[in-house]
């Protein structure tokens, strides 16, 4: 079996976009613009960065949920986007999700045990005998009741809704699961309940996570790798230690200041960095730098051609001009640009 699960190859997810003028061309949505990452079986992949960055999307075009636009995409030995027919929905038993919301992903009007079961009964997984046993196993995994199953969505909490979601996206004993910021609509203490589970069964059942988050510190506190994404690109990609201790790209630089160090020597150090304005728009972005109206240390050249994502260090790559082959950094040098 290969250590790789998941590995993503230019990646591009266009959409058309409005006609510019009664009789002009259309515009394109660079929404994913040539994206590379690799996912290791068992471990915790984070895609991180701001809304609108592409990180879901990514996600979605991964699941065959969204259509890509070029790329390669290959779980285990398979080619997904070449995928049709019946091995396209083997494949859907490959990867599950758990989404954001645990309000609105469930059906009010199903009751818990069949919104568990409906992959099951859907994909054709085991004989029905079987799926009530694995319907019951599935609640106790997640720490609820298996007679919990004759409840109606509402009956539940928000965290006891997001564990149904988690008993759902596990059914079908998923190769990879992506965890869509599975704990940013729940209050702060049942966040820490649930990513625990999450880790929980990771540990027990070698699962692989794609885990999209905005916020770095549960991004800290789950993922092995991540890479942080600025209007459709990978920007940095690294381990999790190697990130959050020497960010490279100055936008990581400015993600990372507002996450609260338990480290008192690094926390005495950090000062919080305020980006300027918003991203541009994702449509027929300019060439260059896609951070450079944002970024303290921008130059000519910034615009002028795009930084290359490039390997600093053994599995730390960076796309910045100003980025050293010795791992020298504009703000490592300059940090005067934060307030
Ligand atoms: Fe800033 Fe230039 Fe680096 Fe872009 S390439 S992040 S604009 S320094």
């Amino acid at each position: 079996m290969s250590e790789l699960l998941l590995q993503v190859r230019d990646l591009k997810v266009h959409f058309r976009g409005r006609r510019q003028g009664m009789f002009g061309e259309h515009s394109t949505v660079h929404a994913v613009d040539g994206v590379s990452f690799d996912v290791k079986r068992g471990t915790t992949f984070g895609l991180v960065g701001e809304s609108g960055s592409g990180k879901t999307t990514t996600a979605l075009a991964v699941m065959r949920l969204v259509e890509a636009t070029g790329g390669t995409i290959a779980l285990g030995d398979d080619e997904v986007l070449s995928m049709q027919g019946e091995a396209l929905r083997k494949l859907r038993r490959r990867m599950q999700i758990i989404f954001q919301d645990p309000y609105s992903s469930l059906n009010p009007r199903v009751r818990a045990g069949a919104i568990v079961r409906e992959p099951l009964d859907l994909l054709e997984v085991g004989e029905p005998g079987d799926r009530d046993r694995r319907e019951a196993e599935l609640f106790r995994l997640v720490g609820l009741r298996p007679e919990q199953r004759a409840l109606f969505p509402h009956q539940f909490s928000g965290g006891q809704r997001q564990r149904i979601g988690i008993a759902r996206a596990l059914a079908t004993q998923p190769d990879l699961v992506v965890c869509d910021e599975p704990v940013s609509a729940l209050d702060v203490a049942i966040q820490a309940q649930i990513l625990n589970l999450l880790r929980r069964l990771q540990a027990e059942f070698g699962l692989t996570y794609l885990f999209i988050s905005h916020d770095l510190g549960v991004v800290q506190h789950m993922c092995d790798e991540i890479a942080v994404m600025y209007l459709g690109q990978i920007v940095e990609l690294a381990d999790r230690v190697s990130l959050f201790r020497t960010p490279l790209h100055p936008y990581s630089w400015a993600l990372l200041s507002a996450v609260p160090s338990a480290d008192p020597a690094i926390a005495r150090g950090k000062k919080r960095v305020r980006l300027q304005g918003d991203p541009p728009s994702p449509i027929d972005p300019p060439k260059g730098c896609r951070f450079a109206g944002r970024c303290p240390f921008a130059e000519p050249r910034c615009s002028e051609s795009d930084p290359v994502l490039r390997e600093i260090r053994p599995g730390h790559r960076v796309a910045c001009h100003l980025v050293g082959e010795d791992g020298s950094a504009p703000h490592l040098t300059a940090p005067q640009a934060a307030e």
